[in-house]
């Protein structure tokens, strides 16, 4: 027996006392089973959705899958405040022919629990729990205590009908920390190629999960030995063959893997700063060159390169325009150089480039790629350079930043608006960036009665 929301129990012996059966199945069972909190409840039921309807006015019936969404207002635990939650309800379901390696034919409801449990994914998301037991024909909760994902029934089958299904075995066990159990993995590796058949938006999303899962580097290390990077990634999949050792080079690994170790030892949790630590020398596979004699390898513009293909392949994912602003940047600054010798003025261009709101992403995109090429996880010069980024953004940036504006130069010089305005400006703003005078109103307003 397990506890539950006093809320969603209700709503189990609601139903139930209806005369209908009702089960929680999905990864609410699987979470309950490991002991994780739970964000979202599925259920399955042998009640029609016009049935269910019924029970609940406030739900509403509109999807493709047969699913009734059932708004309600739960209290989660003592320490949560009220939530409302959307309760997914779908009928006993089986799964008729299978088109186009996405979806059924058509959806036709089944009679009995275990006929649903059947067409489900993998067995730790193939078990029922109706408030009481839990129902468990396909040994679900041994593959759990195993940490195993592995397909219902025959693997190759069950990819076939659903290709997404290759992808969602791997998005599971990144999230989870899971292994692929043998067969399934063997199928998933012959079966990559019907990726292709799914929509980018699909992959898109299950990519990101893999990226935001408490285990991403394995999960690209998985698709990477499936073959899947291949098709959804495939500027990356050709890294692995790109050496990077040579003479007079920090580089302990090839490309691919030091891209892989980067994301590994990132400190972020941001998808898009993960994925772009991830493919941050994504151009380096097309500007390889080695010198014949001395053996040096070089990788000249690779971070104009990457930029282009990072533009690609944001395009690509369809990433909205926000968080492909966000990754072009960090692989297009990612080379940025850290010496103390640069000025206070390249500091600030910089941090124009890379825009504020990024820079600790950017720092920890570098973090990963120190540590992901052998080196310590900081250096004294970067130390620096995070310091002085404090510093240069205490000063300003635009004229706008200066504390007196267009208005008090023409009432302390007598001018009306004109060019002249704007030079005032100009001059008491390099001024200010060169640290000859404070920007503070006083010293401003004395400044500008000197050129009176
Ligand atoms: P989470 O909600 O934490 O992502 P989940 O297991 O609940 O995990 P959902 O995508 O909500 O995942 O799916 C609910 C359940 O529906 C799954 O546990 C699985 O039983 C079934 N399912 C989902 N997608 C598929 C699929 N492509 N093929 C077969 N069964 C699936
Ligand atoms: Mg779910």
């Amino acid at each position: 027996m397990f506890k539950l929301p006093e809320d969603i129990n209700h709503f189990l012996k609601f139903f139930q006392k209806q005369g209908f059966q009702i089960y929680i199945v999905g990864g609410a069972v699987r979470s309950l089973l490991m002991n994780l909190p739970i964000k979202n409840w599925d259920f399955t039921t042998n009640a029609k959705p016009e049935e269910i309807i019924k029970l609940f006015p406030q739900a509403f019936y509109n999807n493709q899958y047969g699913t009734v969404s059932v708004p309600l207002k739960i209290n989660q635990s003592d320490d949560l405040k009220p939530s409302q939650l959307i309760l997914e309800v779908t009928p006993f379901r089986k799964e008729g022919k299978y088109l186009d390696f996405r979806h059924p034919k058509k959806i036709s409801w089944a009679k009995t629990l275990k006929e649903d449990l059947s067409r489900r994914d993998f067995t730790i998301n193939a078990m029922a729990y109706d408030g009481k037991k839990i129902i468990d024909p396909f040994d679900g909760r041994k593959d759990l205590q195993n940490k195993l994902i592995k397909a219902v029934g025959n693997p190759d089958e069950r990819f076939n009908e659903d290709a997404l299904r290759l992808l969602r075995a791997i998005r599971l066990a990144s999230e989870l920390g899971f292994f692929i159990e043998e067969e399934t993995k063997k199928s998933i590796k012959k079966n990559a190629r019907l990726i292709t058949k799914i929509s980018w938006e699909r992959i898109r999303d299950e990519l990101l999960r893999i990226l935001a899962s408490h285990y991403p580097a394995e999960g690209i290390i998985f698709l990477k030995n499936t073959n899947l990077l291949k098709y959804i990634l495939p500027e990356l999949d050709v890294c692995f063959a790109i050496p990077q050792k040579s003479p007079k080079r920090h580089h302990i690994f090839d490309v691919g893997t030091h891209s892989i170790m980067s994301l590994k030892y990132c400190p972020s949790k941001d998808v898009i700063t993960r994925l772009a630590t991830l493919l941050h020398d994504i151009g380096k596979a097309k500007t390889y060159r080695r010198d014949e004699t001395t053996g040096l390898i070089t990788f000249y513009n690779h971070e104009i390169v990457g930029t282009k293909l990072a533009k690609e392949i944001a395009h690509r994912l369809k990433l909205s325009n926000e968080q492909t602003d966000k990754f072009v940047r960090l692989v297009k600054y990612h080379q940025f150089t850290v010496s103390e010798l640069q000025t206070d003025n390249a500091i600030r261009r910089f941090i124009r480039e890379v825009g504020k709101e990024n820079l600790p992403d950017i720092l920890d995109l570098r973090t990963g790629d120190r540590i992901g090429s052998g080196a310590k996880p900081t250096s004294w010069r970067l130390e620096l350079f995070k310091k002085r980024l404090v510093e240069v953004q205490k000063e300003p940036f635009k004229i706008t930043d200066l504390k007196i504006n267009g208005n008090d130069v023409m009432k302390i010089l007598k001018i009306k608006p004109g060019p002249k305005v704007g030079q005032v400006l100009k001059k008491l703003f390099d001024q200010v960036v060169n640290k000859k005078i404070e920007n503070k109103r006083e010293a401003l307003i004395n400044e500008i009665k000197k050129m009176n």
